[in-house]
């Protein structure tokens, strides 16, 4: 780790060693960024920053950013994206996932207004809750069950949000909100329980396919690298906005199970477990405004992200 160019634009990036996070630090770093990634490492892996150690515009800060955040660098941006993400984590955390999108995410505004950085919040599909509008536009306001199981996750995002106006309202931060819909990719935990790895590791096993509920429930994948552009488009433009990146490409959860034994040949047997509590009927991303504001949308076909995450999951 070398000092830090002071001609050169630096990122805080806090979840920056999390499966998103680690993702973006790569792709910055790529572009000409420096880095400073943040984690406290409960549900991210050093490892999946392990490849960026050796880049000297890369430095890791092992630290809860609930906790107050002391950075010595000038800033030009900060993207906040830590949180436990994976329903199988946050309501294991539920604490935690609540104080990092409030605490943590008036520690990152206000480590953004002191060094007049940019700020990028990493929203999420959730504060759409168990949407009766489908897709699902920005300007929807959504259906979530703030006492429920997923409550921990779908109000701190809210909260994070209507924050993160606060100060863009009151303090004049230059502020942008992403709603991240589902995505996938290498470097997703195995065994953080979401529908991805599971089914990956399941099939690559020979292990019964766990479909949880009947399967009619829906989901549109996005593979990370296309999140990741819509991301640093949305980092660059003047926008001040919620915008929803995601792919809106929407598929039922048996589908999916019946395109992951398509891929991977795989002799498993899909089984049927009960649905998770409040677990969203439908959902899927309506782009316009990306498609219309940051000129993204994402390129990566459903066949060919699994097939790279599959090979990923092989070697890990
Ligand atoms: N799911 C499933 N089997 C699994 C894991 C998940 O059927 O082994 C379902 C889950 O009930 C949900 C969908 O897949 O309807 C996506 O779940 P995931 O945990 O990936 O994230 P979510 O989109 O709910 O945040």
């Amino acid at each position: 780790m070398g000092v830090f160019d002071i001609k050169m634009k630096t990122v805080l990036v806090t979840g920056g060693a999390g499966f998103i996070g680690s993702h973006l630090c790569g792709f910055l770093l790529d572009k000409g960024y420096q880095i400073i990634a943040m984690d406290n490492l409960i549900t991210g892996g050093i490892k999946n920053i392990e490849h960026l150690r050796s880049n000297n515009n890369l430095k890791f800060i092992n630290h809860d950013v609930s906790k107050h955040i002391v950075v010595n660098e000038g800033l030009d941006f900060v993207m906040h994206f830590a949180s436990p993400a994976s329903p199988v984590d946050y309501q294991k955390i539920p604490i935690q996932t609540l104080k990092v999108g409030s605490l943590g995410t008036h520690n990152t505004l206000g480590l953004a207004l002191a060094k007049k950085a940019k700020y990028v919040l990493a929203s999420t599909s959730e504060v759409y809750g168990d949407p009766l509008v489908n897709p699902q536009p920005e300007s929807y306001w959504g259906n979530v069950n703030p006492i429920g199981v997923r409550g921990c996750y779908d109000e701190s995002k809210r909260f994070a949000e209507a924050l993160t106006m606060a100060y863009h309202r009151i303090h004049n931060v230059d502020t942008k909100i992403v709603r991240i819909f589902n995505t996938y990719g290498p470097r997703m935990r195995k065994e953080d329980g979401r529908v991805v790895p599971n089914f990956i590791n399941q099939a690559l096993k020979n292990k019964p396919i766990t479909i949880y509920g009947d399967g009619k429930q829906t989901r549109s994948f996005c593979y990370v690298s296309d999140l990741v552009e819509g991301i640093y488009k949305l980092m660059l433009s003047d926008l001040n906005e919620t915008v929803n990146l995601g792919n809106p490409e929407e598929h039922s959860i048996f589908e999916f199970a019946e395109i992951i034994k398509g891929i991977t040949k795989t002799k498993s047997k899909i089984v049927f477990k009960p649905l998770p509590v409040d677990d969203p009927h439908v959902r899927c991303p309506d782009i316009a405004k990306a498609k219309k504001l940051l000129k993204w949308k994402p390129k990566v076909e459903l066949k060919e992200g699994i097939i790279k995450t599959i090979e990923w999951f092989k070697g890990n």
